[in-house]
């Protein structure tokens, strides 16, 4: 039975509907955002029509029940029952499980969260690095020097470690 909701879902829903439903934007020439690895430029392609999707970084992809499942951590099942009820098909009589997408909204604004920290710290970091190069440098014999000197390794573990090591996501 379940497999023909998936055959008519797939047959009556394009992933661009699927995309804007929830949230993504697709840009003129068909990719967006892929919420499946920290993408920074579009590289989940959205075919047209009801060809599905297909993200060149993950090397992933597949259908609109594919993709909702995935998104939300469903199973396939619960994937098609979610689309059924958004795209209002009325195929099954079921209603999606409320409390997956609670957890996925919960999962959602925890790892924004822990990008906001990541963010706040490289920007920190930068900010440091960028006044510790305006420094004027006091000569050797000065009280200051010491102090440069501790600046300076600092400014030495940004550069060669933190920014060569850190990806700003
Ligand atoms: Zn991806």
């Amino acid at each position: 039975m379940y497999g023909d909701i998936f055959s008519r879902i797939k047959e009556a829903i394009p992933m661009q509907a699927v995309a804007v439903r929830y949230g993504f934007e697709v840009n003129r020439a068909g990719y967006m955002l892929c919420p499946f690895h920290n993408d920074s430029q579009p590289s989940l392609h959205v075919y047209d029509g009801t060809r599905g999707w297909w993200c060149f970084v993950c090397n992933e992809g597949g259908s609109v029940i594919d993709f909702v499942a995935k998104l939300f951590q469903l199973n396939a099942r619960q994937a098609a029952i979610r689309i059924d009820n958004n795209f209002h098909l009325g195929l099954s009589t079921e209603r999606p499980d409320n409390r997956e997408i609670d957890r996925w909204k919960q999962e959602q604004a925890k790892k924004q969260a822990e990008l906001n920290v990541f963010r706040a710290d490289y920007n920190d970091k930068c900010r440091e690095a960028l006044t510790i190069r305006s420094l004027p440098k006091p000569p050797p014999s000065s009280p200051l020097w010491g102090q440069y000197a501790a600046l300076l390794g600092k400014l030495d573990y940004l550069d060669n470690y933190f920014f060569t090591e850190t990806k700003w996501k």
